[in-house]
């Protein structure tokens, strides 16, 4: 008898994420520049620094598993109550929370076909089916034809990134209000805006702005430089948040994710220097890509999608080449995203090591 679930057993590959750790001993050197994960270089609050620190003298002792203190912070900045969030080890932890508290193994959920892969990770790992819907030409997440998908299959889980990635495109909120209107009611939709602090206000519905089957994301991992730390956080109404609270990991959010997370939050001024520098290089990124006849995509994130204007295998040599050369950037996959590279925005001097890979890389492939 297998010991392991036949299921899991026949699922692709342990992990489908190849970090750029993973990648440097591939290549058997480290990288000059990390440009690929959409972090930020500008790392965080030094408060946060601190109180993480703090935590680490008390790490004897298990975290609140209430969050309460965390919860009560995020609440006051949403302009809601404690009940409406749950926190979480990052988005990617509660997205996979959120799949075992909504799916049964052979139900499904209707994502983008070349939309963030973690979402169909997790739906794949839990037994569950995935149908996809293919990118706009315009190089959007295509939301009436997601929504017409989601009539016909009325999926367990529809699942959004606003703003996206890998485009960095995004929708305002009037496109939220209609897939509300019109996406079935017993469908969960999740609102992914891991990137919201770096969006134009057009694409933010208020944050009061909640319904039955709604849930928003949000993540400590981008504008508030904390990846490493794996926090993030949903937001929605109490009756939907209550259901994570009955699956999710009740220590999982370590005391010093919750103390680092909560300081971070007390520091505005590092998060506004931090969203204008990453505006400051998103404009540098996309105007280096013009300069040699490439085409940035509009983003409303922390990186830059390049359209490289031929097929997936010269996107792929490309790619290739600029790793050999020392900076870890990353191909969207599916068509028609496979035409471009994405480039999350680094310090100056990281962007002018990218601009030089890039340089040789097109000599290279060229
Ligand atoms: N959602 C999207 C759309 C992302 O791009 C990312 C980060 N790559 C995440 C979620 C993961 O966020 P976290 O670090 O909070 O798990």
């Amino acid at each position: 008898a297998e010991r392991f679930s036949p299921r899991v057993r026949a699922l692709p590959s342990t992990i489908p994420f190849v970090g750029p750790e993973a990648l440097e001993r591939r290549l058997g050197r480290p990288f000059k520049a990390r440009l690929g994960a959409n972090e930020s270089v500008f790392g965080p609050s030094p408060k946060a620094v601190s109180a993480m620190a703090d935590a680490a003298a008390l790490s004897w002792a298990y975290g609140d598993a209430e969050q309460l203190d965390l919860r009560q912070a995020i609440s006051q900045k949403l302009g809601l109550t404690p009940d409406h969030i749950v926190a979480g080890e990052g988005i990617d932890g509660l997205l996979r929370d959120l799949v075992q508290a909504a799916m049964e193994p052979g139900d499904m959920a209707v994502t983008s076909l070349g939309a963030y892969p973690t979402f169909n990770y997790h739906v794949t790992a839990h037994g569950g089916a995935l149908d996809f819907v293919p990118y706009g030409e315009d190089f959007r997440q295509d939301w009436p034809a997601l929504v017409a998908r989601a009539k016909v299959v009325r999926p367990k889980i529809l699942y959004l990134t606003n703003p996206d990635n890998p485009t960095g495109s995004w929708h305002d909120a009037k496109a939220v209000e209609a897939v509300l209107r019109d996406v079935p009611e017993e469908t969960l939709i999740v609102l992914d805006e891991a990137y919201a602090d770096f969006a134009p206000a057009e694409a933010l519905p208020e944050t009061t702005r909640l319904a039955p089957n709604l849930l928003r994301f949000r993540t400590f991992s981008k504008a508030y430089g904390m990846a490493g730390v794996r926090v993030g956080f949903v937001f929605g109404e109490p009756d939907a948040i209550a259901q994570f609270g009955k699956v999710r990991n009740h220590f999982g959010l370590s005391r010093m994710a919750q103390a680092g997370a909560l300081a971070a939050l007390s520091d505005d001024d590092h998060l506004r220097k931090t969203v204008e520098k990453v505006a400051a290089g998103r404009k540098a990124l996309a105007e280096l890509a013009r300069a040699k006849g490439l085409v940035p995509l509009a983003s409303g994130t922390n990186f830059v999608a390049i359209d490289l204007g031929r097929d997936g295998t010269y996107a792929r040599a490309v790619l290739d080449a600029v790793l050999r050369r020392g900076v870890f950037i990353r191909m969207p996959g599916a068509a028609p995203l496979d035409r471009m590279i994405r480039v999350s925005v680094g310090t100056p001097a990281d962007i002018a090591l990218f601009a030089e890979a890039l340089d040789g890389a097109l000599e290279e492939v060229n």
